[in-house]
Parts: structure tokens; C-alpha cells; sequence
């Protein structure tokens, strides 16, 4: 693993030199994660993730950008930065590890709400660099079998295997979409992308009160496995 906070200037610009080298950015959220989970929930999951990617790719992992654009959460506690700031930020880092000559660049993304932020920026890069420059986005549950939830089972049981912060006696039953139709799951997740407790009363999207930790390394491993074989990446 290369988690570039812990390493010097020499040995950095030493593998940069003697051979291509890709790039981790793992971006999370600030938000309430429910009453039983910590509201880094997102950054600590994603962070963790790219820590494994780091590890079985010898990518260089960046220090996680810990908040997002999360003011859907409003009036939960959330720490917010607009579209615009998270693109411009991403943007300017990928422009910047350009300049130190690393020109393969993953975007691993932690937090729902920040999709729109991204999905341009592999094209606005690419222009800005001529082509030189390949930035890819990924969103993490996109690698995994089972539905993303907030503070639901997968979350908790992701939480439960990579931290000690859950406190799963205060864990509470939320929104569940089982009997919706398609076109009602659709309207709610509409509606919670703009207010997510006009859905999810208590904040929490998702049934997480029989989560584990032994589940969470499941989709944990699955996750990065699926990240592996299909994100077609260099390594
Ligand atoms: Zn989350």
C-alpha cells in the first residue's frame, strides 16, 4: 500500500519516475448516519476501500477529501460544500498530480450525493491536458450485489467491520422500500436526493439492526474483488 501522507519527497518523486503511477482520490461526506452511526460513516468506508485497492494495486492512496455535498440532509446535522467547490477541488487536484507527472487518476466516491458533482470532470480533464491526463469515477456500491443504503444493513455491517464507532443498541429501523412499486422507489429516491428527511424520518434509509460485522467483510472483500476485475484499470 502507498499512502502518500506517510511517505518523503525523494522516495516520491523516485516512484513517479522509475515507473507510471496511478492515483486513489477517496472523497466521503459529513452527515448524519442515524443515531448509531458517526456522521465520517461515508469517509471511513470509502477510505477504507482505496486502503485495499492501495494495497493489492501499490496505487497511490491520497488523503481522503472528508466532506461533500450533502446539505439534502438539512436539518440533520451536515458539514457541506457546494457542487461547484467539490468539482473545482477535484478539478485543481487532478491538474496538480498532473504537474508532478502522475496522469492516471481514480476518483473513488463514498457519498450519493455527490455523483453530479463528478461526472464530468474525466471529460474536463481531458480537455485541459490535451488527452494526457485519464481520470476515472467510481462510486463504491456500484461494485457490491447488494442495494446502497443509508445507515441501513449494508452501511452498519460495513461500519461494524472497519470501526468501533457504531453504537448498535441505539439502531433503529428507517425507511424501507419492500412492497414499493418501481415507480414509488423511484419518486422516494427523487425526493430524498433533495430532502431526505421528507423520506427517511429518523435519517436512516434501510433496516440496520441486523447487521454484522462478519457481513460487512463480505461486501467489503466483494467490493474490492468487482473493483479489480472490472474497473480495468492499470496494475
Ligand atoms: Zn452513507
Amino acid at each position: 500500500m502507498i499512502d502518500i501522507v506517510h511517505l518523503q519527497d525523494p522516495y516520491l518523486r523516485k516512484l513517479i519516475k522509475t515507473k507510471k503511477q496511478t492515483a486513489i482520490i477517496p472523497i466521503g461526506s459529513i452527515e448524519q448516519h442515524g443515531p448509531h452511526l458517526p456522521i465520517s460513516t461515508d469517509s471511513d468506508i470509502v477510505s477504507e476501500i482505496a486502503r485495499r485497492i492501495s494495497k493489492k494495486t501499490d496505487f497511490l492512496m491520497l488523503p481522503t477529501i472528508n466532506y461533500g455535498v450533502s446539505s439534502e440532509h438539512f436539518p440533520f446535522f451536515n458539514i457541506s460544500v457546494t457542487r461547484t467547490t467539490l468539482q473545482r477541488i477535484l478539478i485543481e487536484l487532478c491538474i496538480s498530480l498532473w504537474k508532478n507527472k502522475v496522469e492516471t487518476i481514480i476518483i473513488l466516491n463514498g457519498h450519493h450525493g455527490n455523483q453530479n458533482a463528478l461526472h464530468n470532470i474525466p471529460k474536463k480533464i481531458h480537455l485541459l491536458s490535451k488527452g494526457k491526463v485519464k481520470v476515472s469515477v467510481f462510486s463504491y456500491w456500484h461494485f457490491m450485489k447488494r442495494d446502497f443504503d443509508h445507515a441501513g444493513f449494508v452501511e452498519t455491517s460495513l461500519m461494524l467491520a472497519i470501526s468501533k464507532k457504531v453504537k448498535m443498541k441505539k439502531a433503529l429501523k428507517g425507511f424501507t422500500t419492500n412492497g414499493l412499486s418501481k415507480k414509488q422507489k423511484l419518486q422516494a429516491n427523487k425526493l430524498a436526493s433533495k430532502s431526505f428527511i421528507s423520506v427517511a424520518r429518523n435519517g436512516v434509509w434501510g433496516d440496520p439492526r441486523n447487521a454484522t460485522a462478519k457481513e460487512g467483510s463480505k461486501i467489503l472483500s466483494e467490493i474490492v474483488q468487482s473493483f479489480l476485475k472490472e474497473s480495468n484499470l492499470p496494475y
